[in-house]
């Protein structure tokens, strides 16, 4: 029996719906999720397996066009980065907001020699009429190999989109073990759960100056339940007591609703300590951005 495999990357401008689409295409939750923009700030590879494929989809980091810190930089590499390797990329659009025709982004994709999709995502706050009128004019900016129109939050027209994705996947073995689902370790997501959180729980500037490291991640067996110790960095002093909050409230608050997601990601009970540290302007330094992840 022939086997396919492929890379497809999905690449974007922030908050159109990406993340929503690669949890829903691997109907799995591997990248997190916030109405708020940069949520997604590394590469995160998801694997689709059956008998006859294997898809590595890629999600990545919104493309910002003016990035103000080394952080920012280093996410706009993750999307380059994405253009490299791709059998198949997906632009994702949402059909709700204006879209520049000259954004670089899309000038960068005009040269791919690959397959170009065009998701028009958020149909569902859109009637029939207007779709159509977008998909016209999309049709006139490129020659996109297919166009969708769909909503990844209702999870409609998925189905079509995976069939084609299959359809040009080139044939090939596979690049991964067939019952691997993502490179990252468990610590990653865990972190990355806590990073939702602190996404949802404080405002403005906050989400954005913090970082979290698992430090420790224990199976007690005996007790049946995970010890994960985390630490999350923020860029300021100030930053911290607003994280801790009047006597621990807010943290506390963060740790309970991040050990409940935890819990249901790890399928086991989970005891949860979290640490806050000032790391001087992190998101600017070299040394804290490879410490982090975000570079080599
Ligand atoms: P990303 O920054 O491109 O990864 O976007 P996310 O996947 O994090 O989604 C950003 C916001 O858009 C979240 O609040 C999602 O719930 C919402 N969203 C995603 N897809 C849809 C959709 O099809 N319809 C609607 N109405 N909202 C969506
Ligand atoms: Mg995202």
């Amino acid at each position: 029996m022939s086997h396919f495999s492929g890379f497809v990357n999905i690449i974007g401008l922030p908050n159109v719906g990406k993340s929503t689409l690669m949890n829903v295409l691997l109907g799995e939750k591997m990248s997190i999720i916030t109405n708020k923009p940069q949520t997604t700030r590394h590469r995160i590879i998801g694997i689709h397996n059956d008998m006859t494929h294997q898809i590595v989809f890629s999600d990545t980091p919104g493309y910002i066009t003016e990035p103000k810190y080394g952080m920012q930089e280093s996410m706009n590499d993750f999307v380059k980065g994405a253009f490299s390797d791709a059998d198949i990329m997906i632009l994702v659009i949402d059909i709700t907001q204006p879209f520049d025709m000259e954004h670089p982004l899309f000038e960068r994709l005009k040269k791919m020699d690959v397959p170009v999709f065009l998701i028009l995502n958020k149909v569902d706050l859109c009637d029939d009429a207007s779709i159509l009128i977008q998909i016209n004019q999309w049709k006139n900016a490129y020659p996109f190999k297919e166009i969708f129109p769909i909503s990844a939050l209702h999870q409609s027209g998925i189905d079509n989109l995976i069939h084609h994705i299959k359809e040009l996947t080139p044939e090939g073995p596979p690049f991964y073990p067939k019952d691997q689902f993502t490179d990252r370790p468990e610590r990653f997501f865990i972190s990355e759960i806590i990073r939702e959180k602190i996404l949802l729980h404080y405002y403005q500037e906050i989400p954005y100056s913090c970082e979290v490291i698992v430090d420790t991640f224990k199976e007690d067996d005996e007790k049946e339940l995970v010890r994960i110790h985390a630490t999350i960095y923020v860029s300021r002093k100030s930053q911290k007591y607003i994280l801790i909050g009047n006597k621990g409230s807010a943290i506390k608050q963060l740790g309970i609703d991040s050990r409940k997601s935890i819990e249901l990601f790890l399928e086991k009970k989970v005891y949860l300590e979290l640490f806050v540290k000032v790391k001087d302007n992190w998101r600017d330094d070299d040394r804290s951005l490879k410490q982090f992840g975000y570079k080599i």
